[in-house]
Order: C-alpha cells, then structure tokens, then sequence
C-alpha cells in the first residue's frame, strides 16, 4: 500500500498515545516522493550562544514513492517517532542510532510485537536535517528623528562598524547584543554598518532573550 496524509496521521497519535504515553508533541506531517528515503524526521538545531542547543521545527516526512507491505510503513513511522522522542526530550544518545535509540526500539519490538529496525530497506535520513547556528551579532541605535535602527554583523567587525555608528551625527544610544533569535537572520550581515528600521514592539519581542554584548573599546 502507499500510505496517505490521514492515514500516517491516525497511527501517528495511536502510536503517541500506545507507545510513548501521549509525551509527542504533535508535529507537521508530509508526504514526499523521495527515492533515497523512506521515513525521515526533519528539524532545525539551534545553538544559543551559551551553547545550549535546542531541536525545533520537527516534521516527519514518509515517502510514497515506493509500494510496502502495512507492517513496514507502521515501522517505519515508529522509526521515525523514537528519534522524536530523543530529541524532543534532549535525552542524550552517543549516535543517530546509539544505544538508547537500540534500547528504546528493541523494547518497543518486544511489547508491541514490532519489527522496526535499524536501517536496511527502510532507510531513513535524519542527517539531512537542516543544522544551522543562529547567532546574530546586533547592534541597536536611535535616530534623531526618533526610528530605532538595526545592523547584523559578524562578530569581526564589530568594533568597526561601531566606530563608524559613533562618527553619525543623526545616530545616537549605540547597544550590541548577542540573539540565537533566527527572526533576525533576515538581515543580511553587513560588513560596511547597514542600517535597518525596525519596528519598536517586534524588537523588543524578539530581543527577550538576547545577551547584551558589552565593548571594551581600546583607545
Ligand atoms: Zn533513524
């Protein structure tokens, strides 16, 4: 059979509420006609500047392209759903396929009478998750006439570009900081100090959670 949208969705939830007590978030599901795949979880992996790194924007994929017998879409689903479940609880694993994502589907194999594994025809490739690092170095000022101005530019530059803001009459109030926010990734990097007007209200949402960036100017 080649599954359909509803059909990956329903054993999705039974499978949440059957196998992993109800604890997966619910996610966007897609069908693809991949030939390289069968089953993939994508996600984007964040590194706030402390390091910390955060799994967000999960989606499963399933490819149609290809008939299988029921037993094996439903595993590769499950598959799919153990990665899921590490990430979506950052439980360490020494490897995409380590020995707690062993223990977990050998398990599951054992209570639910499953046949999921490893790799095999029903490869999956979680590697091609989209790994990006968000950091943004932002520079804020005032205008004279009252706008709020923003630059991004790589870390390098920064003393650079703030000598410059500093030799702008009209620009006043200088401040840096330092966003995993990936709103501010629409600006590109500026190596010349390219000035953005931002709106007030959208900066401060997304400046919640940035770290000022104190400069220790030398003379
Ligand atoms: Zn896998």
């Amino acid at each position: 059979m080649r599954p359909t949208q509803t059909y990956v969705e329903q054993k999705f939830h039974e499978y949440n509420k059957l196998m992993f007590s109800n604890t997966l978030p619910h996610i966007p599901i897609r069908l693809s006609n991949s030939k390289t795949f069968f089953g993939a979880l994508r996600f984007t992996r964040q590194r706030s500047p402390l390091g910390k790194v955060k799994y967000t924007d999960f989606q499963l994929v399933i490819s149609t392209l290809f008939d299988h017998e029921e037993t094996e879409i439903e595993d590769a689903i499950i598959h799919e759903m153990i990665h899921l479940y590490i990430y979506h609880h950052h439980l360490h694993d020494s490897s995409t396929h380590g020995p707690l994502f062993r223990r977990m589907m050998s398990d599951i194999n054992q209570r639910f009478q499953r046949h999921v594994t490893i790799s095999r025809r029903l490869t999956d490739q979680e590697m091609q998750s989209a790994t990006t690092t968000m950091e943004s170095i932002i520079g804020i000022a005032n205008h004279r006439d009252g706008r709020i101005l923003l630059t991004r530019c790589a870390r390098t530059r920064v003393f650079e570009i703030h000598r410059a803001m500093k030799q702008m009459s009209e620009v006043s109030d200088i401040r840096w900081y330092v966003s995993s926010d990936s709103f501010f990734t629409r600006f590109p990097r500026t190596t010349v100090g390219k000035l953005y007007v931002i709106d007030p209200t959208l900066l401060r949402q997304h400046l919640s959670d940035a770290k000022p960036l104190q400069l220790v100017l030398q003379r």
